[in-house]
């Protein structure tokens, strides 16, 4: 039997991972440790309850009487509060999913880590904001990464056993989210709901915002350079919108392998959980000639800021990734509280990295978890009053 836990289990990952478990052959096969979640009280009791947890934590301790009432005569346990699900992410479980939204996921994935757990990682943030210390952190103890984000499941599934050294490149792909045809002109009057609308993908809000802005690919540019250790030349983004080629590998022969799957993370997310074996999973097949074709363009840098900022990032290094993400997950709130317009989003993260770039240390990679969220609470304060000064 393998013990598994869920960090994020209320979330679009989460309940995906939830009926992937729930669904699969032998579902008694899974001992579920730990599952954790924020507001939604009512669902974590739920899935607790169903999949019979060993204990269940909010991330907000003042719901944590309501999350014992949910589990009431249960005998599993509660807890609640940051530090809660990090203790949850510390229990022995065979496989830990990190399906967190935003550096919320940090401190709990890297505690799998430290305790030489296997981390499914859906949270790219985490290696955004700290790669160099988090793929320290696995190769000392020995735990091991396996990617959920679809662009890096798929690259690492096309990359197999191969030497990264016969790698030219590597293209992710990009849907180009809502706004891909729209006029550059109407951006600055795009709402939050049109931008929470996604062309192919069913995820949370705020990694489908990110899409629009395509901080999201910028993000994982990042995640491709930190977890695959590849050259930041090398790797590409394709605008591909019908999202069916995840990503390719291309080799210095010229021969290119791609993955290609329905949009449905339910493939990403259960091939991690039964990796290094291969299941039946419950994804759309594709049929391609019901498809009729797939297209490409090439990704526009000035529609899409996010894109460049993202290279400025890696050639700063340092601090940057943890800047980047933490002015951009700022300028977020700010976007879906009204303070911000879409395209000011990318103004105040490119103004965050611009300003803390001279700071002392910046230049230096976190080499400890107290570091990186010190230069991400510094970029979060300077994009909050960036963005109140803009008006
Ligand atoms: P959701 O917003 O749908 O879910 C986020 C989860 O995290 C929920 O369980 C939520 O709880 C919980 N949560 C929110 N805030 C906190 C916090 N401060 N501390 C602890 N837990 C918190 O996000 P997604 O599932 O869309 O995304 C999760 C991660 O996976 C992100 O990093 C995203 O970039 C990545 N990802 C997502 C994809 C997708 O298809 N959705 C695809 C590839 C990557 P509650 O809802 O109960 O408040
Ligand atoms: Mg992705």
């Amino acid at each position: 039997m393998r013990s598994v836990s869920i960090l994020g289990a209320t979330g679009s990952i989460g309940e995906s991972a939830y009926d992937l478990l729930k669904r699969s052959r032998g579902a008694d096969r899974w001992r579920v440790v730990a599952l954790t979640g924020g507001a939604n009280i009512r669902r974590l009791a739920e899935m607790a309850r169903s999949l019979r947890a060993e204990i269940a934590v909010t991330a907000y301790p003042d719901r944590l009487a309501e999350l014992r009432d949910a589990l009431a005569g249960t005998g599993i346990e509660s807890a609640a509060g940051p530090a809660a699900i990090v203790e949850a992410a510390d229990r022995p479980a065979d496989w830990t999913l990190s399906a967190i939204v935003g550096a919320a996921g940090l401190p709990p994935g890297l505690r799998v880590l430290e305790r030489g757990g296997t981390l499914a990682l859906a949270n790219k943030e985490t290696l955004v904001a700290a790669g160099r210390l988090i793929m320290g952190t696995a190769a000392r103890s020995g735990a091991r990464i396996l990617p959920v984000d679809s662009e890096h499941s798929a690259i690492f599934q096309a990359l197999g056993s191969e030497n990264l050294e016969t790698v030219e490149s590597v293209t992710i792909t990009a849907s180009g989210g809502a706004f891909r045809d729209w006029p550059m002109e109407r951006l600055a009057t795009a709402t939050v709901a049109e931008a929470s609308t996604h062309p192919n993908w069913d995820m949370g809000q705020r990694i489908t915002i990110d899409s629009a802005s395509m901080f999201n690919k910028a993000l994982e540019i990042i995640e491709t350079r930190e977890f695959f250790g590849i050259d930041p030349t090398k790797i590409k983004v394709l605008v591909h919108p019908e999202s069916i080629i995840h990503a390719m590998v291309s080799h210095i022969d010229g021969g290119s392998l791609a993955h290609l799957g329905a949009p449905d993370m339910r493939h990403a997310i259960g091939y991690a959980l039964h990796w290094p074996a291969r299941a039946d999973l419950p994804v759309a097949r594709l049929d391609l000639a019901a498809l009729g074709g797939l297209t490409f363009r090439a990704p526009d840098e000035i529609r899409w800021p996010a894109l460049r900022l993202a290279r400025e990032a890696m050639d700063a290094g340092g601090a940057a990734g943890a800047v980047l993400n933490a002015a951009k997950e700022q300028a977020l709130d700010d976007f879906i509280a009204g303070r911000l317009r879409f395209p000011e989003m990318s103004q105040a993260v490119e103004a965050t990295l611009e300003s803390l770039n001279g700071r002392d240390g910046f230049t230096k990679s976190p080499s400890d978890l107290a570091t990186v969220l010190d230069w991400d609470k510094e970029a979060r304060q300077f994009a909050a009053r960036w963005a109140t000064g803009s008006k």
